[in-house]
């Protein structure tokens, strides 16, 4: 039953990551839940996210694979060919499979769906096109769009994140504008898919906010697979050239023609469309909702969370948020949310997994920092005939031996740092991945094998 006078006592907007999770908790702690999605179940990470991007990657090591399989002394008289179209076609089936899965959990939990946009129209009342709903507690879980500047020509000529996962023929030439993460993924995943790839950034060096070793290292090893990369570029203008072709005008005077321009400059939250100021909510200038740390708004009966609230955009960042809500609200038992330490991973050729402190962000706390780094080519890439090396590297603090950061550029990188996630959380000392026996022949082992410092790091060293 809801509460007294509304039909639910929780009613959820947005059944992607955070939403789902969020929604399916709070009916399993008893409350009358309904949720409201426009698009599809499973919003951004297995719509056009987390999911069909790390499809797409894996169908684009194959022409890796198919390479280095000669060096392992297979033969073939027919170079493999790729096919878009079919690749697309899998993925779609593989989405609507997982979307289904999401209606059934839905289901199953008691919850009840709505396929309709939401809006307010006061802070208990919502309008599901056209059908009026009320409810106790709202929480906002409508996540993000993608993000193009005021770039002439782009809203036109430019696709986004969301548009290339649908694309019906191969995107050929390829401009990515944006060097965060799904630029970088991109140019890799597009590489390895056989477009001719070229990445502009508008800074220094792709990545921001990663460790300086990582970002150093895979720009190297981008550019020697042939993803053609320009930092300090930015382009002032897009337009039509002729067959379906787009030309581009940089600041610097250069043009160029491109087959696809794919733009990656970040996303904004969704929140623009759901009448906020009719339950009198508050924004940040990116229309992100403010929240306190329960995740309630300015208006005490409405939360947000997940990608909406603009702080860290991560699917399990999202998932852990909304679960914490719905036992927060109606076990009376939250866990605590805590956002140091949280393990990513960046699916390039090869991927980067990280977790805890960068060189330079543990610089501000310490003065002097040890570095163990390994530089090495795995084992597969000897008879492979491939020169890229992995690079692994541990942060530690001289005085506490405390791991303060884990990083790692090659093969299986987001396998291993989940693992050594754990022993960030639990507060691992170097002596701890010294004590740890090592799996062997791995690459991971390379982790609790380093012997000796390679450097210590100094502050003011830190530029
Ligand atoms: P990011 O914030 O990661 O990167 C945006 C990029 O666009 C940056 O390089 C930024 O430059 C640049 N940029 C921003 N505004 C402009 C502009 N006006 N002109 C030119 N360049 C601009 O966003 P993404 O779109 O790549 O991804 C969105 C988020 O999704 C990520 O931050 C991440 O949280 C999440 N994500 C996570 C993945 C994973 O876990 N593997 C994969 C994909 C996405 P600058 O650095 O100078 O600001």
């Amino acid at each position: 039953m809801g509460t007294h006078q509304y039909d639910f006592d929780y009613f959820v907007i947005g059944a992607g990551s955070g939403g789902v999770r969020s929604a399916r908790i709070a009916a399993g702690n008893g409350a009358k839940v309904g949720i409201a999605e426009a698009k599809h179940l499973g919003g951004t990470c297995v719509n056009v996210g987390c999911v069909p991007k790390k499809l797409m990657s894996y169908a684009s090591h194959f022409s890796d694979d198919f390479h280095a399989s000669k060096g392992f002394g297979w033969s073939f008289d027919k170079e493999p060919e790729f096919s878009w179209a079919n690749f697309i076609d899998q993925k779609n089936k593989e989405i609507q499979r997982l979307n289904d899965i999401y209606g059934r959990l839905l289901e199953n939990s008691g919850v009840t769906l709505y396929n309709g946009f939401a809006r307010f129209l006061d802070p208990h009342t919502l309008d599901i096109d056209g059908e009026r709903i009320t409810a106790d507690k709202i929480l906002i879980a409508t996540g993000g769009r993608p993000f193009i500047p005021d770039h002439e020509g782009a809203a036109e000529h430019a696709i986004t994140s969301d548009d290339i996962f649908f694309l019906k023929d191969h995107p050929g030439k390829v401009l990515i504008n944006g060097g965060g993460y799904i630029g970088v993924e991109f140019a890799s995943i597009l590489n390895g898919l056989g477009c001719d790839v070229h990445l502009i950034h508008r800074g220094e060096l792709f990545l921001r906010g990663f460790d300086l070793d990582l970002r150093t290292r895979l720009h190297e090893i981008m550019s020697a697979r042939g993803v053609q990369v320009n930092f300090n570029c930015n382009l002032s203008k897009i337009e039509a050239g002729a067959n379906n072709q787009k030309i581009v005008h940089f600041t610097d005077g250069r043009t160029e023609t491109y087959d696809t321009i794919l733009y990656a400059t970040g996303r904004l939250p969704n929140t623009d469309k759901l009448g906020l100021d009719k339950a009198g909510l508050k924004t940040n200038k990116k229309g992100g909702l403010l929240v306190n740390e329960k995740f309630q708004t300015n208006q005490d009966n409405i939360y947000a969370l997940g990608d909406v609230i603009n702080r860290i955009e991560l699917t399990p960042v999202a998932i852990q948020e909304g679960h914490f809500l719905a036992d927060y609200l109606f076990k009376e038992k939250g866990f605590e949310m805590h956002y140091e330490n949280i393990p990513t991973a960046v699916f390039t050729t090869p991927p980067i997994g990280t977790v805890g402190l960068t060189e330079h962000d543990a610089l501000e706390s310490y003065d002097t920092l040890d570095i163990y780094e390994s530089s090495f080519r795995p084992m597969q890439n000897i008879l492979a005939g491939s020169d890229e090396k992995t690079y692994m590297k541990l942060i530690v603090a001289p005085e506490t031996d405390l791991v303060l950061g884990c990083h790692m550029l090659g093969p299986d990188s987001p396998e291993i740092i989940q693992m050594a996630g754990i022993a960030l959380k639990m507060c691992a000392t170097k002596a701890d991945f010294d004590a740890t026996m090592a799996v062997h022949p791995s690459a991971a082992e390379e982790f609790v094998t380093m012997r000796s410092v390679s450097r210590q790091a100094k502050r003011q060293e830190a530029a």
